[in-house]
């Protein structure tokens, strides 16, 4: 990654790995609402500690920590997409878009999120109602 370009989602900082995923304006708000979904009540950390956060929490073998596992990807994933989707067709879907995209297309996230979303975040409502 080119650390001089500027990043593709907020235009408002370097792009580097730890502004893209999740100090950037965009991605952290797209992360912070995966939290709450997931019901995790904490802040958004740099990429870095997001990692060494989820090793630890992964470690459980808990449906909460798998639901995390695949969010997690889902974000990177939809985030990374979106980036490249603005840079090379100049093209947007904003962050309710994305985590539409993250709902809805990631099929294993969504089964998974359905069987146990309610019990995980009764107040958040359901995967399906984005
Ligand atoms: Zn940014």
């Amino acid at each position: 990654m080119d650390i001089d370009e500027q990043c593709q989602l907020c235009r408002g900082a370097p792009e580097t790995i730890n502004h893209a995923f999740f100090a950037c304006p965009f991605s952290g708000a797209i992360w912070s609402r995966l939290l709450q979904w997931l019901n995790i009540n904490r802040s958004n950390m740099e990429w870095t500690d997001e990692l060494k956060w989820a090793e630890t929490w992964c470690k459980g073998r808990s449906s909460k920590a798998e639901v995390y596992k695949i969010v997690l990807a889902a974000a990177v994933y939809y985030v990374w997409q979106e980036r490249n989707n603005r840079l090379f067709q100049k093209r947007s879907k904003g962050v309710d878009g994305v985590l539409r995209q993250i709902a809805q297309e990631e099929d294993g996230c969504k089964k998974i999120f359905t069987r146990i979303g309610p019990v995980l975040c009764p107040t958040l409502g359901n995967f399906d109602e984005l």
